[in-house]
């Protein structure tokens, strides 16, 4: 972690070509940690993620950029779990419904494997790797829900429209974006991660 000159405002990069991650992690971190994307580094490169579970990919991130740029960061992994799937999509809720499938062809296919059952719990698990002073770190942030049954509403990402966290009757897609900001799986993630950067000073 390092200071921007002329700025006293820690900063951390975060490992990913994510636009939408980033920018909800700059979001839940305004005010208490500068997040830099590898834009702001100029890093342009593919990031490997070939593990078999969220820990590993996550692992394998931070690493790659940590062990090709020798710099500190964070990466994160995160899964959608379903207990009536087994627990799929999980670590492959990216390409659930082929490798380069979007979004839309994903959540086409999750409510399609549910069909009209009742039993829609499901949960979002981010893990976090972190490289800081040449130590690794992981973190992890869940949050509980359920399925709907069919997509709702036009905010957020990936499968936010179908995804209704716990407590609420609408979907993160259709729900102010400061909510998923405070109790998403990433958002606890996140929170863990900075308890431990400030008690690393
Ligand atoms: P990955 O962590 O980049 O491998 O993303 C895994 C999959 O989960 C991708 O299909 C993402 O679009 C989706 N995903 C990741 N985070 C979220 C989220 O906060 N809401 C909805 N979908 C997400």
């Amino acid at each position: 972690m390092t200071e921007l000159q002329g700025h006293s405002t820690k900063c951390l990069l975060f490992a990913t070509n994510n636009l939408h991650k980033i920018q909800e992690v700059q979001h839940i971190l305004i005010g208490r940690l500068q997040v830099l994307s590898l834009l702001d580094m100029g890093i342009q490169t593919d990031i490997p993620e070939t593990g078999l579970t969220l820990h590993e990919n996550a692992i394998q991130k931070a690493t790659f950029i940590h062990a090709n740029y020798g710099l500190d960061c964070f990466a994160e992994d995160t899964g959608l779990e379903v207990p009536f799937l087994d627990g799929a999509p999980g670590v492959y809720t990216a390409r659930y419904a082929g490798v380069d499938a979007n979004a839309n062809e994903n959540m086409t296919k999750l409510l399609k494997e549910l069909g009209q059952t009742t039993m829609r719990e499901a949960q979002f698990r981010t893990i976090i790797a972190l490289w800081l002073n040449g130590k690794l770190n992981t973190f992890e942030g869940i949050v509980s829900g359920r399925i709907a049954y069919k997509q709702e509403g036009n905010g957020g990402f990936g499968y936010d429209p179908v995804f209704i966290p716990i407590g609420y009757d609408h979907s993160f897609a259709q729900l102010p974006e400061q909510v998923k900001h405070n109790i998403s799986h990433r958002a606890r993630a996140v929170s863990k991660l900075v308890e431990f950067l400030t008690a690393s000073g």
